[in-house]
């Protein structure tokens, strides 16, 4: 059992902080900026709160950071009241947000300067990975620090892999999205295309998925973008988020992201017929407008 914090109780960080305590038997003391969500916490899973994020890391073994983008991850990391100020030496910072490379590698030296651990930590699967404790991890970092912490994340995880040194799990999770992407907006089209022909989608749906178009997507969101429902996991404006972070790592190392460009302005359209909250897949919505 080892002594942890959690930051951020947000739809993804609450039920992973829960599982840190359920699945993996650990002391679990969590922040959340807004107290009402932490006494929410408290409540389920009989643990404790601490009203900053430095007085919740105090003495801690493992911290775990989940907020919204790499601001919000300063703040509560290397800010006034951040975790920073109180870990102590050889414990291990783990930051499960998505964010970019570059503030991964500047905690990275920030924590080190301290004697700290950090792993850059963004995960996969959505809500429901979360609430079902399989996520996929990508993390970046040192490989015995990797070694330290992977028994921990394994709680809310199916999948926890260390692809290279700080940074490298964002720029993995940055591939993720590219892919995903992509692959929405062909899904898009499909559908689209598939309602003007007059073809029951169900039925192309059924028989195409099990060859080479099938695709997680397919298998999990025809249904619901046939019948215009946007409200199935992740959100349009995170997204957006994410593909920005991706396209300003491109114009640094020189990658040509022409269709991810393309798609990121799309979900600008979406935003702009108020679908800020729906989910990625109502790429489908601007095509039907
Ligand atoms: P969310 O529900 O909006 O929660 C965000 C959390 O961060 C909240 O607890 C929020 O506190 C806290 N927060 C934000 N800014 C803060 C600040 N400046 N100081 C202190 N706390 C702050 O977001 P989410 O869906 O859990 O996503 C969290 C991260 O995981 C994001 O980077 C997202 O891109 C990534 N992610 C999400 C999904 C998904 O399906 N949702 C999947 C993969 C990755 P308050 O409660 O006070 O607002």
């Amino acid at each position: 059992m080892a002594k942890v914090a959690f930051i951020g109780l947000g739809v993804m960080g609450f039920p992973m902080a829960g599982h840190l305590k359920t699945k993996g038997g650990h002391d679990v003391t969590v922040y959340n900026r807004t107290a009402e969500k932490a006494a929410a916490w408290v409540e389920k899973f009989s643990g404790k709160s601490a009203p900053t994020p430095a007085e919740a890391a105090e003495g801690c073994d493992f911290v775990f950071v989940c907020v919204g983008n790499d601001d919000d991850l300063r703040q509560v990391s290397s800010g006034e009241n951040g975790v920073l100020k109180s870990m102590k030496p050889g414990s291990v910072l783990i930051d499960n947000t998505t964010a970019s490379a570059e503030v991964a590698r500047e905690l990275y030296e920030a924590a080190k300067a301290k004697g700290i651990d950090f792993i850059d930590a963004p995960v996969s699967g959505g809500q429901a990975g979360a609430e079902n404790g399989v996520l996929t991890v990508m993390c970046g970092g040192d490989e015995a620090a990797f070694e330290k912490a992977k028994p921990v994340i394994d709680a809310y995880a199916r999948m926890v892999g260390l692809m290279g040194p700080a940074g490298s799990g964002q720029l993995t999770k940055m591939m993720n999205q590219i892919c995903i992407a992509g692959i929405v907006q062909g899904l898009a089209e499909a559908v689209h295309f598939g309602k003007r022909a007059g073809l029951d989608i169900e039925k192309v749906v059924d028989v195409i998925s099990k060859g080479a178009a099938g695709s997680w997507q397919m298998e999990n969101r025809h249904k619901t973008m046939n019948q215009g429902k946007y409200d199935f996991g992740f959100a349009v404006d995170w997204m957006r988020k994410d593909l920005g972070i991706v396209l300003a790592e491109a114009r640094s190392n020189g990658a040509k992201l022409p269709l991810t460009a393309l798609v990121d302005q799309f979900y600008g359209d979406v935003q702009a017929l108020g679908g800020n909250r729906w989910d990625t897949s109502s790429l489908l919505a601007r095509l039907e407008r």
